[in-house]
């Protein structure tokens, strides 16, 4: 493989080295975690919290990977949960902080032990908070709405767009003057919004201009304001200091605690995919290498969102002289990760780095096809490894029958 040329995030954990230098010994595909750069997201995110007063939460949709909870909680009030398990999960390995939890609707069966971990529990629609509130408020909890402040601010990923027309998440205030009644209004501690993703503080200023519009009118009787995620708050040029303007603004308008649930600013450039090539071939003008690692199974949202996952040493297609199309060992046809340029050509058993791979990864791959899933290592920050997670056969079968007596 070519010499590193970016030392840069997402890469910037590897120090200089070549991934066969760190990672020769690691059976592919593996994920890599990598503990300082979670740290630096962390110090990033605690700066914000100590010059506004925010609370920040880790949430664990993107990122849960417990075993690395340490590294972030000294930066965190605690973490956000998008159900029962999430909130558990909250509970147990961030113990002391504070545990936040949202989902589109709850269950009565899970309703009772979802008390035992939550401090916040935020509710869709107003049916929800009259089915539950009541029974929350009794055990002590504070008590959100999330609302839809219907300002979509990102075009192209509508399966991200909370605002999108005729979605399901959030209170609109059409719905909000239908179905509010004094009663609900009273067991209300704070309010809650997600409309965000992977965006900058400009489309955070004008989403709060449209929820002042729409519930400004209440904002002043509620305790807290959550901000919800999708706040890119670690990626190089992202503007802070807008981003505190705009929370200390809220907090003194309102005088209500603003809290922030990023997930992927919590992980974002802290992790990679290595990966093998397993068979080069050509097609046409096409040249391919097959991976032992597959989009569909192991980064899904690079199919999902979609999105060019950045790898290490290697460009768009045609910028360096050797374009390859990489993709996985499954049967599904658009398993493919993307198109690349090289320096060389790809060959049986070369190394690959993917970056920015600890976010929507580990929580949210598959065995599809009967894939292996990806072994779990952690890179500390003294550059020692150490294994996490090995998987075998039996978390491929036992998720899906009875198990072997
Ligand atoms: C997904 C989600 C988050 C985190 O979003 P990121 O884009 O990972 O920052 C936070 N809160 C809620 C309610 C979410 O659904």
């Amino acid at each position: 493989m070519a010499s590193p040329k970016e030392i840069r995030p997402p890469f910037a954990g590897l120090g200089g080295h070549t991934p066969e230098e760190l990672f020769h010994r690691l059976p592919t595909p593996c994920y890599i975690l990598d503990e300082a750069a979670l740290r630096r997201n962390g110090e990033i995110l605690a700066q914000v919290a100590s010059h506004t007063g925010c609370k920040i939460l880790l949430a664990q949709k993107a990122f849960s990977n417990y075993d690395l909870y340490p590294v972030l909680e000294p930066f965190l009030a605690g973490t956000e949960a998008s159900g029962l398990y999430e909130a558990r999960l909250g509970a147990e390995e961030m113990p002391g902080k504070e545990v936040h939890v949202f989902c589109g609707a709850y269950r009565d069966r899970e309703f009772e032990e979802l008390l035992l971990y939550a401090d916040h529990i935020v509710f869709n629609s107003p049916g929800q908070l009259a089915h539950f509130g009541p029974q929350a408020k009794k055990a002590g909890k504070s008590i959100g709405l999330r609302i839809n402040p219907e300002c979509s601010t990102q075009e192209g990923h509508e399966i991200y767009d909370p605002c999108a027309p005729g979605s399901r998440l959030g209170t609109t205030r059409a719905q909000w003057d239908r179905t509010m009644t004094p009663e609900l209004l009273c067991l209300l501690d704070g309010l809650h919004f997600h409309t965000l993703c992977e965006q900058d503080s400009d489309a955070l200023e004008t989403t709060l201009l449209a929820v002042e519009k729409h519930f400004g009118h209440v904002l002043p009787q509620m305790k807290w304001l959550n901000f919800g995620g999708g706040h890119h708050i670690t990626r190089p040029g992202y503007d802070i200091l807008r981003l505190e303007r705009r929370i200390r603004t809220a907090q003194e308008k309102w005088d209500v605690q603003v809290y922030l649930e990023p997930g992927e600013a919590c992980a974002l450039n802290a992790g990679y995919l290595a990966s093998r090539v397993l068979d080069v071939i050509q097609n046409g003008n096409t040249h391919i290498a097959i991976l032992d690692s597959s989009a569909a199974c192991h980064m899904p949202d690079v199919l999902e969102m979609p999105y060019r996952p950045p790898l290490f040493c290697a460009e768009e297609a045609g910028i360096l002289p050797y374009t390859f199309r990489l993709g996985g060992p499954t049967c599904l046809s658009g398993d493919v990760i993307g198109d690349y340029s090289f320096d060389a050509p790809l060959q049986e058993g070369d190394l690959l780095l993917f970056g920015d791979m600890a976010i929507y990864t580990t929580c949210k791959n598959n065995t599809f096809n009967g894939m292996p899933l990806p072994d779990i290592h952690v890179l500390h920050s003294n550059g020692q490894l150490e294994c996490l997670r090995t998987f075998d056969y039996s978390d491929f079968k036992y998720r899906l029958g009875r198990p072997d007596v």
